[in-house]
């Protein structure tokens, strides 16, 4: 009997829980949904959405390489797919829908909402835990909580994991191709502001894989002392390809599990600190089920509603567009802007001087982040952003903010990456490069700083004292 399997942000053969296992019960067709508008909705802007629109024609290649047929269908809301899912399941002849489940409250809602509709029609379904090691609400603590400290987590992941959370799935085999079943082509989007390259960025799971064999062999083993610092490329650069499921947390976790004597949580501290991002990312999925209000712009710390933001467009606008007068942030937000990505060590220091040095809402900067990245995820953005405003798990005491200047001098010593994204700093000597006097602003049209330092962090520590 024929078996429909639902892609969404797994687009990939190997090690797919959902497809290798609905290929167990008969033969597969499989499905796509094309809802830009939703996605738009959501936040998500040309960067991701063409790396989306490539790794679907990658996917659809795969796929047909094993006579498996990909169905594409179009819809602007998540809220038509209940019944569109249904018909192309009935026109099918499908005995069964398989799809990995996702963590989002409106994809939440949204696949309570197609089970519904597709067993009262009789026909079965099966979701599947592929995303993450744990279901949400597997991992608690000790009083039946979800957790809100990452620490924790951690170590309650690397107790409780076992062998099953961590096998892998193979791709199925070439099967027998359905009669009269065609795979459809795929649909263009407008994605025409995007910044990134097919060649920087090629999609799909080939080009995932060989990324992760580089970062094991040439820079994992370097990597605790390397991830902080942009100018070098010292991390993996996986997070695109994670966050469309072009590869699986488990490749990942177990290709560096096997350089590291098959240790997680010890042996390597470079691999261990590598293998604890990945648990990262899935600590913010679980955030996302356990409080839901982070899904609906709210912060996870209650009491920081009350916080009083500066409402500035032109502070705001300056921050998004890289003229700060600080050159480690200009240097990050202009990396984001024209390249689709920015180093993990400047998504911090970014965030804080939004929501701390300019006391800018923090989800405004959410927003502007999403609208840009290309890896682009609610969990991980969200739950990044928090932290830096101290409105998160984990809670960044309000009082730590970032210097700025001292995070530039001590992360870019050099300043080869402030060179290589801020022009005008280009050849200004290095060690000008963190904070120009006014005399080199002047010279090289460079803004001298929007604010100072000290007092800017006064404000903030004022504001949320003003909270106690
Ligand atoms: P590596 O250092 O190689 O890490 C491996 C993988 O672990 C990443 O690809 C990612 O999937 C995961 N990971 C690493 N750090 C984190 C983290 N702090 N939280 C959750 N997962 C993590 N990551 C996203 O994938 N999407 C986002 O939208 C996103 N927004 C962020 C916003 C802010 C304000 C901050 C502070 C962080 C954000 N991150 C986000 C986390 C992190 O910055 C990126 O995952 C990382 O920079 C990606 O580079 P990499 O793949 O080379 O990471």
């Amino acid at each position: 009997k024929r078996q429909l399997v639902w892609f969404r942000t797994d687009l990939r053969c190997e090690d797919n829980t959902a497809l290798h296992h609905a290929a167990q019960r008969g033969p597969v067709i499989g499905v796509v949904f094309w809802t830009p508008q939703q996605w738009r909705q959501h936040g998500h802007g040309d960067n991701k959405l063409a790396f989306w629109q490539r790794g679907v024609e990658v996917l659809s290649k795969h796929l047909d390489s094993l006579n498996i047929p990909l169905k594409i269908i179009s819809a602007e809301h998540f809220d038509a797919l209940p019944a569109q899912l249904l018909e192309l399941a009935q026109a099918l002849n499908c005995e069964a829908v398989h799809f990995n489940d996702e963590y989002g409250l409106n994809e939440r809602r949204r696949d309570r909402q197609v089970s519904e509709q597709l067993h009262q029609n009789d026909l079965s379904v099966h979701r599947y835990t592929d995303q993450v090691a744990f279901t949400p609400g597997e991992l608690l603590t000790g009083d039946g909580r979800y957790y809100s400290v990452f620490t924790p987590f951690y170590k309650s992941w690397l107790k409780n994991i076992g062998a099953n959370q961590l096998q892998q799935f193979d791709a199925p085999k070439v099967q027998t191709a359905p009669d009269n079943v065609a795979g459809d082509t795929i649909p263009e989007s407008d994605t025409s502001n995007a910044v990134i390259s097919a060649d920087e960025w090629p999609a799909g799971e080939e080009a995932a894989q060989d990324r992760l064999a580089r970062f094991l062999q040439k820079r994992a083993h370097h990597y605790e002392n390397g991830r902080d610092f942009p100018a070098m490329t010292a991390t993996s650069g996986l997070s695109a390809w994670l966050a469309l499921g072009m590869i699986s947390w488990r490749q990942c976790i177990n290709a560096a599990a096997a350089r590291n004597g098959g240790h997680l949580g010890d042996g390597d501290s470079n691999l261990q600190s590598w293998i604890s991002e990945i648990i990262w990312r899935e600590f913010y999925q679980h955030v996302l089920v356990g409080f839901p209000r982070v899904n609906c712009y709210q912060p996870f710390q209650e009491h920081t509603k009350a916080l009083v933001w500066r409402d500035s467009d032109e502070d705001f606008q300056r921050w998004c567009d890289g003229n700060t007068g600080y050159p480690l942030v200009d240097a990050a937000m202009r990396q984001l802007t024209t390249t689709g990505w920015m180093h993990n060590r400047l998504r911090m220091v970014t965030a804080m001087f939004l929501s701390k040095h300019l006391l800018i809402d923090w989800r405004r900067g959410e927003a502007f982040f999403l609208q840009h990245l290309v890896d682009g995820e609610l969990g991980a953005n969200n739950g990044g952003w928090q932290w830096a405003a101290s409105t998160g798990t984990d809670a960044s005491p309000y009082f730590r903010i970032f210097n700025p200047t001292t995070q530039s001098r001590r992360f870019d010593p050099e300043g080869i990456f402030i060179a290589e994204f801020v022009p005008e700093l280009a050849n200004v000597a290095a060690k000008k490069r963190h904070a120009p006097d006014a005399a080199t602003c002047k010279q090289t049209g460079y803004p001298v700083p929007m604010v100072d330092h000290r007092v800017a962090r006064q404000r903030a520590l004022d504001a949320f004292k003003a909270l106690s």
